[in-house]
């Protein structure tokens, strides 16, 4: 039976913490590296959902994309939800490990496998490209197999990502041909200038505002926007994540159960499921 150490490990050398930004918190939040680790969770968020589910499946271990402390603290009291997380991680001998922004980056990635789930076929690059090594970094550009029209790739886009209140938002001619593409998983208002430098016809991310979406689309010549739900952009990459994880395991030897988790994360709800909004 492998030990946590085996399999951070493991999953420092796909995802190696060095890539991660300097602001960043990632690798073993909680967790014995001396325990053994069978069953093993992927999922986005950090939330008390998804540890409820890691404790009634029997995981050893959950990986999550988002940190649970990004800034740290100087208590793990049961007074705060992340504090009961933690008693509750503890309690139930679960691990909990964190790959963010060294995600991101790493080759593939998060938008690698954003990419693939809404269509992109062929070589993906980065769309800023990180300085040590080209062939990681942030966002992808790809193209589509034949051009659509903005209408028919955000249908396309929204078939192939999890399903959140939110959906999709585009902002653009519904009509515009749509061939390559550039997308960023999470926040991607940083990329705008890229996006539009990179002469793509659609930028796909999530958590785009107001002020910068709409001067963006204002100045002609950029890609048309498509603004999809934090959590559903970066969801496509557990799987892969998974799959690396349990594919380099195997080739040392070493077996451990996968599961990705199917909960939502995303906050938001629509107003059809608070009536009283409407
Ligand atoms: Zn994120």
């Amino acid at each position: 039976m492998p030990t946590l150490a085996d399999i951070v490990g493991e999953l420092e050398s796909i995802y190696d913490p060095a890539w991660a930004e300097s602001w960043d918190a990632v690798g073993l939040v909680c967790g014995d590296p001396a325990a053994e680790v069978r069953r093993i969770l992927f999922a986005v968020d950090p939330t008390a959902v998804v540890v409820n589910e890691a404790v009634e499946w029997g995981a050893d271990l959950i990986v999550t994309h988002h940190p649970l402390y990004l800034r740290g603290t100087t208590s793990v009291a049961a007074t705060t939800f992340k504090g009961r997380l933690i008693h509750t991680l503890i309690k139930n001998d679960v691990a909990l490990f964190t790959a963010h922004t060294n995600a991101d980056v790493a080759d593939p990635g998060v938008s690698d496998a954003l990419a693939r789930a809404v269509g992109l076929t062929g070589p993906l690059t980065p769309l800023l490209p990180s300085a040590d090594d080209p062939r990681r970094g942030l966002g992808r550009v790809g193209s589509l197999p034949a051009p659509l029209t903005l209408r028919e790739f955000a249908r396309q886009a929204a078939q192939g990502l999890p399903g959140t209140a939110g959906g999709l938002r585009v902002a653009g001619d519904l009509d515009r041909e749509v061939r390559r593409v550039a997308v960023s998983g999470g926040a991607g208002d940083s990329l705008l200038g890229r996006a539009r430098a990179a002469g793509v016809d659609a930028f796909l991310t999530a958590d785009l505002r107001h002020h910068p979406a709409s001067e963006f689309v204002e100045e002609p010549g950029g890609p048309a926007l498509i603004d999809a739900a934090h959590w559903a952009t970066e969801w496509p990459w557990l799987a892969d994540a998974a799959h690396r994880l349990t594919s380099a395991s195997a080739a040392r030897g070493i077996t451990v159960e996968t599961r990705v988790s199917e909960t939502v994360t995303d906050a938001w709800m629509t107003t059809a499921e608070c009536e009283e909004l409407k």
